[in-house]
């Protein structure tokens, strides 16, 4: 009798899984089961080129309608699972449809974290996660308008990009004392507040928002400084959180994500987890690891899809994640927590190209590279090679990136 397997959540790693699924050979039904109205679609462009009106939302799909029903693959969209039940391997839909699985893979992703502001229920205040939300904000971008993104984060410094190239005023606010704080160094969080500077969008650091004020429509934020900013949009990003209920109500391991091991097996036998709702373990840095990016999302996914055909293929990429703003491409290779040096290398005070390198007790552990793409290429192989490099010889530019490992 013809197996199912059942994947739920319709994004990146569910878009990967069922190609993989079919090239490792699955031959039963695959149903895939989303909330969104969409087919599984790039989220990157949101914040950059589909909000900068760029792209449409059909250039942004990961495959095309054709694609999945030639490889017989069924979606039900718009349908939420509400409950899964692991001892008749059943799951539980939000109309009450009951369904069977003999395989389930849970890539249930993550969601906004929502801020407890008073007047965030205004009509103009947006966050930013999926397409619906982009149309919603596409609804409050007029030129000349005024924006306020609430959070210094990736997400919102390419809103405030992306708002900014269509003719809005945009002022970034951010509560730690500089932006992308949590997740990069301050020579980062320097050179990109320059940057943004240089475009025209207003960076404030160390400020709270208190209140958004408006009467139905958001007119202004007030900070709890007294700061009192127009406002005519206001887009929060202040970080997502993993979807693991649904598995922690079902019984399987949950620690800040789905746990898994190597081969995106979660502790059911019938049940992976892939992309941004698993926390894996990650044999280069000897950790455990959740990470939210699309290269981990599809990596982890082909992972999830042999092991459901019993073909486990240990997942041991190297984790990478790229931003767009304004021309500025950066690209990051590894995880730098724990560095205890930075080794910049080209003008980071006055160009819009050059490479950070950091190191822990002397190996390159991460690089980000700005506008650099021969140093990301090389660098994926200093990284994964745990490679020493003395500091002097990775800022020295005299010496090209492909001879950066040569004897000194
Ligand atoms: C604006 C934006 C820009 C980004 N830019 C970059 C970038 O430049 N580079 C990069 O690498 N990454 C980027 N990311 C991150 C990247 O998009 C995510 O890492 C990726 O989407 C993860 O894919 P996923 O399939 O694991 O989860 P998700 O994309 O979160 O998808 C999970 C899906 O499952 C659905 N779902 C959850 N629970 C249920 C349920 N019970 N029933 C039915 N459906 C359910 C969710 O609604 C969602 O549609 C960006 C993300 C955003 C939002």
């Amino acid at each position: 009798m013809s197996k199912t397997c059942i994947v739920i959540g319709a994004s990146h790693a569910a878009g990967q899984l069922v190609t993989s699924l079919r090239q490792e050979g699955w031959q039963g039904r695959i149903l895939v089961i989303g909330d969104e109205s969409e087919l599984p679609y790039h989220r990157p462009p949101l914040s950059k080129s589909f909000l900068a009106g760029e792209k449409t939302a059909e250039e942004i799909l990961i495959r095309p309608q054709a694609t999945y029903e030639k490889a017989d693959v069924e979606f039900l969209l718009n349908k939420r699972v509400t409950k899964i039940e692991r001892d008749i391997k059943a799951i539980t839909l939000d109309d009450g449809q009951q369904l069977f699985y003999d395989k389930l893979a849970l890539c249930t992703g993550a969601r906004v974290r929502v801020a407890p502001i008073p007047g965030a229920e205004l009509s103009g205040v947006c966050y930013l996660r999926t397409l619906a939300d982009v149309e919603k904000i596409k609804g409050h971008v007029t030129n000349g308008g005024n924006a306020v993104i609430v959070g210094g984060g990736y997400i919102g410094l390419e809103t405030a990009a992306a708002l900014n190239k269509q003719g809005m005023k945009v002022t970034v606010l951010e509560m730690a004392s500089r932006i992308l704080e949590r997740v990069t160094c301050s020579q980062i969080s320097d050179f990109y507040t320059r940057i943004h500077q240089e475009e025209g969008v207003d960076i404030k650091t160390t400020i709270q928002v208190s209140e958004l004020v408006g009467s139905t429509k958001v007119e202004s934020v007030t900070c709890a400084n007294g700061t009192k900013i127009p406002a005519d949009l206001v887009v929060i990003g202040i970080g997502i959180i993993p979807n693991t209920e649904l598995a922690q109500e079902a019984g399987l391991e949950v620690d800040n994500g789905i746990v898994t091991d190597q081969y995106a097996q979660t502790n059911d036998p019938n049940i992976v987890a892939c992309g941004d709702c698993a926390n894996h373990p990650n044999e280069l840095y000897n950790r455990r690891i959740r990470l939210e990016s699309v290269p981990n999302a599809t990596d982890q996914a082909k992972s999830a899809a042999a092991s459901i055909c019993g073909k486990p293929k240990a997942y041991s990429a190297l984790p990478w994640f790229w931003s767009d703003q304004y021309d500025v491409k950066l690209q990051i290779v590894g995880l730098n927590q724990g560095y205890d040096q930075i080794v910049v290398r080209g003008d980071i005070n006055h160009s819009r190209s050059f490479a950070i390198f950091y190191l822990k007790e002397e190996v390159i552990i991460s690089v980000d590279c700005i506008n650099r793409p021969k140093e990301f290429v090389f660098s994926k192989k200093l990284v994964a090679n745990k490679s020493s490099i003395s500091a002097k010889r990775l800022a020295d530019e005299s010496i090209q990136v492909k001879h950066l490992l040569e004897i000194e």
